[in-house]
């Protein structure tokens, strides 16, 4: 049984997945769920610690691939994660310490890209795709010739904190800065928060469930505005078609549940694209809220 941990600000999931025949599916054997403790870093590992003894009740763990918020510095230690607790511990070793098996980390973008990849809307492809989250934030995984492209400083993917392509403010608003120090990452735009951003600085404030039932209304203000971001999602993929080339692209992330993204977006792609035949196709994640929790597993099968 190959183990996958998803570790979130409130729970922390665990799944078994146990290989059917030689298809190259897996099915789940156990799912199991603690709270986060987030008091100290000692009672956030014996979470963690918790769910893997939960899973291991059921079979035998060949390997543990975990993701998680944040990502491991070159010096061994986590960084960046919002659980914070974690933040400069050597969590990975901390757990080798205490389980004897081969044990890996990723977070939740590459996760979903591995997930994809394996057994789901990718799996068809032969050695590479992108997955891209659109939700709260917007980040991908990168997989070429069949690995994770992580990158000498960890970045490899971050292609949310891109400039939004072809940004002019009569088209996409007022200047924006972002948290991370740029100026207008495409994060701002195409993320389901720029999109409720977006729309509320020229119009009236709503999230992207609120426009998205104004667009269902017929309401010409919220249709013109999600127009504009199938736009601006057209341009930031096809960035990634004119650098990676991946045979997909899937995205996930609460965005990527609007099916009238993919029609949209696949017809504007190669107004931007290099080449203006371009094949690439825009799909949606087929394993929905599980990829985090089952792409982790998948780390050691690479
Ligand atoms: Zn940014």
């Amino acid at each position: 049984m190959i183990v996958g941990l998803d570790i979130g600000g409130t729970k922390i999931e665990g799944v078994g997945l146990v290989k059917v025949g030689e298809t190259g599916e897996y099915n789940t054997a156990i799912v199991h769920r603690e709270p986060t403790e987030k008091g100290c870093y000692h009672d956030f590992l014996d979470s963690v610690l918790k769910v893997i003894d939960a899973v291991a009740s059921h079979g035998e763990i060949e390997s543990i691939g975990i993701g998680c918020c944040g990502s491991v510095s070159t010096d061994g230690l986590m960084q960046g994660a919002n659980v914070t607790v974690l933040n400069g511990r050597d969590f990975i070793g901390d757990l080798r310490q205490r389980i004897d098996v081969p044990i890996a980390i990723a977070n939740d973008a590459d996760c979903l890209a591995l997930s994809e990849f394996q057994d789901g809307a990718a799996m068809h492809a032969e050695r590479s795709c992108v997955a891209v989250i659109i939700g709260t934030g917007c980040g991908s995984g990168v997989i070429i010739n069949k690995g994770i492209v992580t990158g000498l400083n960890k970045l490899g993917g971050e292609m949310g904190h891109n400039p939004l392509p072809n940004y002019s403010p009569e088209q996409d608003g007022a200047p924006v800065k972002c948290y991370c120090g740029s100026m207008n990452c495409a994060e701002s735009f195409v993320s389901g928060t720029g999109f409720g951003r977006t729309f509320s600085e020229k119009y009236f404030s709503a999230d992207s469930k609120a426009i998205m039932a104004l667009v269902a209304q017929g309401d010409s203000r919220a249709i013109a505005h999600f127009d504009l971001y199938c736009d601006q999602l057209a341009r930031t993929l096809a960035n990634i078609v004119n650098f990676v080339d991946p045979e997909i692209i899937v995205l996930g992330g609460g965005m990527s549940n609007v099916d009238a993204i993919y029609p949209n977006v696949q017809a504007k792609l190669n107004q931007y694209t290099f080449n203006k035949a371009a094949k690439t196709k825009i799909v949606k994640n087929v394993h929905g809220d599980s990829s985090g929790v089952r792409g982790a597993a998948f780390l050691h099968l690479l």
